[in-house]
């Protein structure tokens, strides 16, 4: 059996034909998986594909909740339960007004190779809602996360589903859809849903894992290239946890980090932030506040509305906000200013033509199904702990997140690392798919 690549994406065109995220996905992985295909007879099965790409269940529900004024509002909820072979359907829930089906099924596919790339018993999902947190009082996002819950309770567990946050859905989402799970469950089940606060259950370290994690998978990348971060400026999209902690740790392993964003504009700090920096932006966020105020507290910092930090030489560029974020006129900019990596904190942040104008320049690219791969792993050494009914030190979660993040860009290069440059994107597609296709394969047709 042979696989064109072309043919399958056309089907799914005609399919879904305004699922542009998804194809872009689905095209991201297919282009990865080709070399391999051609000569594995074993995987090259368009029946395999078609199981692959379409998520196994997906559940739409409506959210109604009433705000600080008494209206009622109402959004809509998804659970998108990817593939579970695996593992328990696992993946974070997003909550912006951007997410509708189309960008939840993207990001399914990303967690399916993501999760499998960890080598924990770990299946894929995503969800979330069409809720726009910014503004909100505190009891409207926990009258949301009720809300939210009251539905999507029928589908989770431990052994069954587990979500974690993504991008609106942080610790404190998190305690609330807990809260809601946990009374309505009437039993504690705490591997249910990661991210939790360490006050009940959660791991060490999840917070940082995503952006940690980053870190020190572009540190192996450089390693292979016999390079260091050391002095290197780093400019990061995003001002979330992954790139507030991708930031700490690159500067805590010496490089210079330039830059930081939001929706708004770009933070430009010519010398480096600091981790006082980083701690004052903790500060304003708790309290409401936005990245664009930080030049008021600190001197030798600017904040320019309607620019992406692309723009700013560097020699690394981690962009960690959100999908499409970097497209081909920001990488040929990048290029021109001498960037030679770009790693992925977010999911898919880098156009399709971005990326080949990228790779074709000679910048080492790390997707983000591999170098992001660190919060899901943390999720997974969560539920571990959960399962144990005992929690691991900091130091212990480190050293296993540091080992998972080794092994992933280890298998990286056993798939992708012909060339004198490895190639990334084949190696984290083929290692990621390969284990979760033999799964499948296994298993039979279900
Ligand atoms: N949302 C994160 C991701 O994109 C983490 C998911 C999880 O921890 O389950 O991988």
């Amino acid at each position: 059996m042979t696989i064109d690549i072309d043919t399958l994406i056309n089907g799914l065109r005609e399919k879904d034909p305004h699922q542009t995220y998804f194809h872009q996905a689905a095209g991201g992985l297919l282009e990865g998986l080709a070399p391999f295909l051609r000569n594995q007879p074993r995987y090259a099965d368009p029946s395999l594909f078609a199981r692959l790409l379409e998520p196994e269940r997906v559940i739409i529900f409506r959210v109604p909740w009433v705000d600080d004024q008494g209206r009622v509002q109402v959004n809509r909820g998804f659970r998108v339960q990817m593939n579970g072979s695996l593992g328990p359907y696992k993946g974070g829930l997003r909550f912006h007004p951007s997410v509708n089906l189309d960008v939840l099924r993207f990001l399914a596919l990303e967690q399916t190779i993501k999760n499998a790339l960890t080598d924990l018993p770990l299946g894929s999902g995503k969800g979330g809602a069409d809720f726009d947190p910014h503004g909100r009082s505190d009891g409207e996002i926990m009258r949301f996360c009720q809300a939210f819950m009251a539905e999507l309770f029928d589908h989770i567990g431990s052994d069954v589903d587990v979500p974690a946050g993504d991008i609106g859905v942080g610790a404190r989402e998190i305690g609330y859809l807990f809260g809601m799970y946990r009374k309505l469950n009437r039993s504690h089940d705490s591997g249910a849903i990661t991210g939790k606060s360490p006050v009940f259950g959660g791991s060490l370290l999840r917070t940082e894992a995503t952006g940690y994690g980053l870190v020190y998978f572009l540190q192996y990348m450089l390693q292979e290239q016999q390079e260091s971060l050391e002095g290197r400026r780093i400019a990061v999209s995003g001002a979330g946890n992954v790139a507030r902690y991708a930031a700490e740790k690159a500067l805590a392993e010496g490089a210079t980090v330039i830059t930081l964003s939001d929706s708004r504009g770009a933070l430009h700090a010519p010398n480096g932030l600091t981790q006082e920096h980083l701690e004052t932006l903790d500060r304003l966020q708790e309290e409401g506040g936005r990245l664009h105020q930080l030049p008021e507290h600190h001197d030798g910092l600017t904040y320019e509305s309607g620019i992406k930090p692309w723009r700013f030489p560097c020699d690394i560029a981690l962009p960690c906000a959100t999908q499409n974020e970097l497209d081909e006129q920001d990488a040929r900019v990048l290029v021109e200013n001498g960037c030679r990596w770009v790693a992925e904190g977010a999911n898919m942040p880098t156009t399709t033509e971005a990326i080949a104008h990228l790779v074709s320049h000679g910048v080492g690219y790390g997707p983000g199904k591999a170098a992001n791969a660190g919060g899901v792993a943390v999720s997974g050494l969560e539920m571990s702990q959960n399962s144990l009914r005992h929690p691991w030190s900091r130091e212990e979660v480190d050293r296993r997140l540091h080992d998972i993040m080794s092994r992933i860009h280890h298998k990286c290069l056993e798939y992708g690392g012909q060339g004198k440059r490895p190639d990334y994107v084949q190696g984290a597609s083929v290692a990621g798919f390969v284990r979760v296709a033999e799964a499948m394969l296994r298993q039979g047709v279900v």
